[in-house]
């Protein structure tokens, strides 16, 4: 059966996500709907992909909205203009890395107009978005992910982890553990530059050794030591999701100095650097701290 899909927020990972949704309903005679804030970027996708380029209130007549903005916030915001034009029946899955309390209330207002909502952040980055490879992370009714799974072109694995709102804790969890492996490997590597070691020797060894992870193997060696920093994920974003992270912290009463450690060094990163900065760039305030450069 031929299904209509549609994508909000054409952003860094928005724009390859809907562009392998594009290509999934041009295989399978369906149509993906493509709405952007910035019009000209929804006509831009559909002159590339052979997606629509519509209106919000015109998104209202597919079978699947995704959505995949900054915030919980801007999530809010298109559902409010969104709400009269909703079709009993149609599921809304947020790709967006948000907050698990707003899935609970986006979910119950959702629910009213007979629409089923998933949380379902994404893992990857623009490339892995690109390659079709996402890991997505989905809180919500089981039977609704099975409803949907075989719309999901644009991942590589999805994996359920329980009720409404799980999914957004699980992705702030997993960046905060991947911002705490890059924030300590730059410490590390900081006070090795202050001993005379070179950097790119330290990490030659460090990845043959028990200290490496994603930041010593790829982030560091590809953006902060080339000083590069190429802007594919913002700092501003990863700030935000570590608080998120907080969120969960509190609301379980769980004990985690050590996350709520790295979220105030993130937020403090990311006054000092620029939210819009790519989230490598986190490790000039380290360097600052420490009085070298990691190069
Ligand atoms: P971008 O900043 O690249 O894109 C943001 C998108 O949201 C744009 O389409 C923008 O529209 C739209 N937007 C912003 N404000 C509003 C608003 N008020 N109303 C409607 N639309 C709005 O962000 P990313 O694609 O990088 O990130 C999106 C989400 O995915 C975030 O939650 C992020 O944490 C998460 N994420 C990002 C990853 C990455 O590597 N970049 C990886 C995994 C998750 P416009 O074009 O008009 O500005």
């Amino acid at each position: 059966m031929s299904r209509t899909l549609a994508f909000l927020g054409l952003g860094a990972m928005g724009w390859p996500m809907a562009a392998q949704l594009a290509r999934h309903s041009n295989e399978t005679g369906g149509r993906t709907l493509v709405w952007n804030r910035s019009e000209a970027k929804a006509e831009a996708h559909a002159r590339e992909f052979g997606s629509e380029a519509v209106t919000l209130p015109e998104v209202a007549a597919a079978d699947v909205i995704f959505s995949c903005l900054p915030t919980s916030a801007e999530v809010d915001e298109v559902l409010e203009a969104l709400a009269g034009h909703l079709r009993a029946g149609t599921v809304w899955v947020d790709c967006t890395s948000g907050q698990p309390e707003a899935a609970r209330r986006q979910a119950a207002a959702l629910a009213k107009r007979g629409v089923a909502f998933l949380d379902a952040p994404v893992s990857g980055g623009p490339m892995g978005a690109q390659a079709g490879t996402l890991a997505v992370m989905v809180g919500g009714d089981p039977a609704v992910l099975e409803q949907v799974r075989g719309d999901l072109a644009f991942a590589g694995k999805v994996v359920h982890v329980g009720g409404l709102g799980t999914g957004f804790a699980v992705k702030a969890i997993n960046n905060t553990l991947m911002a705490v492996n890059m924030w300590a490997a730059g410490e590390g590597l900081a006070a090795l530059v202050r001993s005379g070691v070179d950097p790119h020797a330290a990490l030659a060894v460090i990845n043959a050794s028990s200290g490496r992870s994603y930041p010593t193997e790829t982030l560091i060696p590809q953006r902060v030591l080339t000083r590069e920093f190429p802007v594919t994920f913002q700092l501003g974003l990863l700030a935000k999701d570590t608080g998120i992270a907080l969120n969960v912290v509190q609301d379980a009463r769980a004990s985690a100095p050590v996350l709520l450690q790295v979220a105030a060094l993130y937020r403090a990163a990311a006054h000092h650097v620029g939210a819009e900065a790519d989230y490598s760039a986190a490790l000039q305030l380290v360097e600052q701290l420490n009085g070298v450069e990691l190069r």
